[in-house]
């Protein structure tokens, strides 16, 4: 059983998911708005949030950003009207943990956010055995610690705590160490859109892993900007 926050407007989509939730053993709260919803985070903890982008006052894209600017890392499922990429990784960017897009089938919901309150389980060691068996767990280079379960980032005197798409992109980033990942490829095996454009979106988030792992983000040595093509990441760049 987990407690778990609806943050949704569409009273008739609400209510459907709070009845299914409740039905498979969960307490559930529901909000209609971004603001009440933020505070109810406050106020009380929580498992899970299923988050609707289009809400009246602060959208979920905000609730998003102001939940981890005030270091509440509940897993968050964002539940995006389009699928557009930029869509997708805008909710990323904002700290969600996995999108849906709207419509979806509620079979498919429930199965995402099990997925997602498993995965926060890991670091506590019960439900280790569900991880993909050639996952690394753990990857130090300059220093720095990776935790990839836990979702931190150890540096000295500091721990960085880590979204779980963060903590991804690291780890995609670390097993193909040393070799230029474009940005496409990126979208495809950490986000899984897949997008013929080149997006630009990606962007943000090696700014923010930037600041995590380099010692000057403005010229980074680690995590290598390859003009025209996209990122390679270089644990000892001499
Ligand atoms: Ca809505």
């Amino acid at each position: 059983m987990a407690r778990i926050l609806i943050v949704e407007d569409e009273s008739n989509l609400a209510q459907g998911l709070l009845f299914n939730l409740k039905a498979e053993g969960h307490e559930v709260s529901v909000e209609a708005e971004g603001d009440s919803a933020l505070e109810t985070l406050r106020r009380e903890s929580f498992d899970a949030v299923v988050l609707d982008v289009m809400l009246p006052g602060k959208d979920g894209f905000e609730v998003a950003a102001t939940l981890r600017a005030d270091g509440n890392y509940v897993p968050v499922l964002m539940l995006t009207a389009r699928s557009r990429s930029e869509d997708v990784l805008k909710g990323f960017a904002a700290g969600a943990d996995d999108y849906l897009p709207k419509p979806f089938e509620l079979s498919v919901l429930l199965a995402r956010l099990n997925a997602l309150l498993r995965r926060m389980k890991w670091p506590h060691g019960s439900e280790k055995s569900d991880a993909a068996p050639d996952e690394i767990a753990e990857f130090s280079f300059a220093g720095l610690r990776i935790d990839f379960d836990a979702l931190e980032l150890h540096a000295p005197g500091r721990t960085v705590r880590l979204t779980l798409m963060e903590s991804d992109l690291l780890r995609y980033l670390t097993r193909n160490r040393e070799r230029i990942v474009s940005r496409k490829e990126l979208l495809e095996q950490v986000w899984h859109v897949r997008e013929d454009t080149d997006t630009r979106a990606i962007d943000n988030f090696i700014v923010r892993l930037r600041r995590y792992i380099e010692e000057d983000p403005a010229s980074p040595k680690h995590l290598q900007t390859v003009r025209g093509v996209g990122y390679r990441f270089m644990p000892n760049p001499d």
